[in-house]
């Protein structure tokens, strides 16, 4: 049975055929996302533990990292002096006695019941009389399979409650031998020669089981680069099309609603804004679809531009988008482009997720027979009954929220619409124009005139007492205030609870002079919009929120901007948060309250307070953040890879571009045969839309 299976397509093949799989363990593989043969396979070790010398402790020095077996004999739980938990079995093996100790590891001492074998790496200790192994990672020995588990290098997956290591690595192996020669290389010969990659089978085994870290290596070096070859080729093709698709709207040279809105603008267009608007209608002038990227710091005024660009289509009798990646900062768009141009005669609509049916079909209604001309919205723009009646333009505000896939979907609702994609977050000149290839770029790179710099200081948490109490001495002045906590992934309730905790604990202490109000992300839609109106019209002085603020708010009237936990963040997010102040002609403060328990933390806040330049602030995040930060990646705005990390991989990250436009300027269409199984991959990639790019 199972060795017709190995005939079948691992892509589509479903994991429970697995060997020893079947459907319990599918469904616990699925909430790894892994659901196909080809998702286990490339699902890669996040690390590997050396194996291939078990050693007794009894032959070592102290300070040698070992990896050894041993047996427990019984264990026990102490807590420190310095409130440390210290977990220590005593173990036993071939030549004696020997003691584990883990620190801090909460749960431990459950799974060690007497009895039980152990793996354990880690660093030898002669001290007291007896030998200890520091444990950094450890593994219960559970039946057979040793040849898999030990005696050689072993890979390290991530995981999940429900699945082992030892689980993963068996099916791992199982599926390599059922299935890995089902993969045929799909890389083009001369790329792989060229830059001396590793081929497809082979890579497979060494990645998952390397003979040597070398190999490991190696492997790991041939999957990047394909994971980002593949994502380089779809950038230029998406170019390639675009570049050669005649647009069928045209636009008026007339730019009259233009200049009625610049005359009721209260401040005039500065330098850097003017020869933007002047790019962008170029663009539009021209027969291709525009593509372009507008990248500028927080504050630079990217919001008029964006409303010039949209008037341009109005203008013309035609339709335009504006998407923005959180419902606040929709809302805001739709409530200051209202304002402003309802005067003019434009009629502007808000589609955001989860309007009342009825609503939501008039409105649709609306923009399928043109009577609105602008139309701002969330994700909710994408949803396949919103039809236009003639959508010419679209804005994309926060374009580092949206993926690839994204624009596409939307630039399939016009035909071909010119498109403008806005950015705050600046992804460091050195990588921008890799990961947004395809894109023209243009950059306000001055901010407006009278902009005073924002003062940013650093307290520890001690020290927030006094903050709080300058935050009231603030708002008896008549200014507004942001409190933000951070909220991070993995425990959202409970950051949830320390910012209503932290809300309560102001409206009774310092701020209980104040109007203070609470904003999460949990919040109803209805309940959030209207703490933003307050905010917005005066009535609420100071907003206590998680990171819901972090992109676009426009208060001109909020002055200060306490981060809590300023460690827990980004250099890019911070410099976003701090953004939200200092955007009228007021000094304006940030405060940074934090613990610096790394070096990379302490680097962050001194580089908050040396520089207020997001270009400048996103190298420095480059250089700080040590290879691996994932968390810190997406932070980043960059694009998210499974396997390739933009700051390690940089070269090849520039190997890959180079060969993926070579590919596309010799054979755009890749008909040539050699490359019949990349179009296929590629094909599939874009089909399940699992380009690499996420939603942030
Ligand atoms: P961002 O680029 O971060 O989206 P916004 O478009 O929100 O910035 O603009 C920030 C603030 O600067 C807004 O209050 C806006 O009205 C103001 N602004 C924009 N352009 C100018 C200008 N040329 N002169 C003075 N203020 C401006
Ligand atoms: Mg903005």
């Amino acid at each position: 049975m199972m060795s017709n299976m190995a005939t079948e397509d691992p892509y589509v093949t479903p994991v429970k055929y697995v060997k020893m799989v079947g459907p319990r363990r599918a469904e616990q593989l699925a909430r790894l996302k892994l659901f196909t043969i080809h998702d286990l396979l490339y699902h890669f070790p996040r690390e590997y533990v050396d194996r291939s010398q078990l050693v007794s402790p009894f032959d070592r020095h102290s300070g040698d990292m070992v990896t050894v077996i041993g047996r427990v004999l019984s264990c026990q739980e102490n807590r420190s002096r310095k409130n440390l938990i210290i977990t220590k079995a005593a173990l036993e093996c071939a030549r004696g006695i020997f003691y584990a100790v883990w620190f801090n590891r909460f749960h431990v001492k459950k799974t060690l019941e007497p009895g039980t074998s152990l793996y354990i790496s880690g660093k030898l200790n002669n001290g007291f009389g007896h030998l200890e192994v520091h444990v950094q990672d450890y593994e219960i020995i559970t039946g057979e399979g040793d040849s898999i588990h030990a005696g050689r290098i072993v890979p390290v997956y991530p995981a999940t409650s429900g699945v082992t290591q030892r689980m993963l690595r068996t099916f791992v192996y199982a599926a390599l031998e059922q299935w890995r020669q089902s993969y045929r290389e799909f890389l083009p010969r001369r790329v792989l020669d060229k830059e001396g990659l590793m081929a497809l089978p082979d890579a497979l085994q060494q990645v998952h089981f390397p003979d040597s870290h070398a190999l490991a290596e190696q492997a790991r070096r041939r999957f990047v680069f394909e994971e980002l070859f593949l994502f380089q080729l779809q950038l230029a093709l998406l170019r390639h099309n675009i570049t050669r698709v005649k647009k069928l709207h045209g636009y008026g040279r007339v730019n009259k609603l233009m200049q009625k809105y610049m005359a009721n603008l209260s401040f005039m267009l500065t330098a850097a804004q003017s020869r933007v608007v002047d790019e962008i209608t170029v663009d539009m002038e021209s027969p291709h679809p525009m593509n372009r990227l507008l990248q500028g710091d927080v504050g630079s005024g990217k919001t008029v531009v964006a409303v010039l660009t949209l008037l341009k289509a109005v203008e013309s009798g035609l339709q335009g988008a504006l998407m923005a990646p959180t419902e606040v900062l929709a809302e805001q768009h739709y409530l200051s482009l209202d304002r402003s141009l309802s005067s003019l005669g434009v009629r502007v609509a808000l589609l955001n997720g989860g309007l009342p049916v009825k609503e939501r079909r008039a409105l649709l209604e609306q923009i399928a027979n043109g009577e609105v001309s602008i139309i701002v919205g969330t994700q909710a723009l994408l949803q396949e009954d919103v039809i236009f009646k003639s959508l010419a333009v679209v804005v994309i505000d926060e374009q580092h929220r949206f993926g690839v896939r994204q624009r596409g979907i939307l630039q399939k609702k016009g035909v071909y619409p010119d498109l403008l994609i806005m950015t705050a977050t600046p992804i460091p000149r050195t990588l921008s124009m890799t990961v947004y290839g395809d894109l023209d770029v243009s950059v306000i790179d001055a901010l407006p005139p009278g902009r005073q710099p924002v003062r940013t200081y650093y307290v520890v948490p001690e020290e927030l007492s006094k903050v709080f109490q300058f935050v009231a001495r603030h708002v008896s002045e008549g200014r507004q205030a942001y409190v933000v906590c951070p909220l991070v992934e993995e425990s959202e309730k409970l950051d949830l609870q320390a910012a209503e905790d932290l809300f309560q604990q102001l409206v009774k202490g310092e701020l209980r002079m104040c109007r203070v109000a609470l904003l999460h992300g949990r919040m109803k839609r209805a309940d959030k919009e209207l703490v933003m109106e307050q905010f917005r019209a005066g009535l609420v002085d100071v907003l206590v929120s998680t990171t819901v603020i972090e992109v676009g708010i426009d208060v001109p009237n909020a002055g200060v901007m306490v981060i809590v936990d300023a460690d827990r963040f980004g250099l890019a997010q911070l410099h976003q948060l701090r953004g939200r102040v200092g955007r009228g002609g007021d000094q304006a403060h940030c405060i940074l309250s934090a613990r610096l328990r790394s070096r990379e933390a302490a680097e962050r806040i001194k580089a908050m307070k040396t520089s207020q330049d997001g270009f400048y602030l996103a190298e420095k995040d480059l250089q700080i953040r040590g290879p691996g930060d994932m968390a810190g990646v997406r932070q980043s705005g960059m694009p998210e890879f499974r396997l390739a990390n933009l700051l390690k991989d940089r070269d090849l990250l520039g190997a890959a571009r180079r060969q993926a436009m070579v590919l596309i300027s010799d054979d755009p269409e890749l008909r040539n045969g050699e490359y019949h199984l990349l179009r296929l991959v590629l094909e599939r990639l874009i089909k399940e839309g699992s380009s690499y790019y996420h939603i942030g």
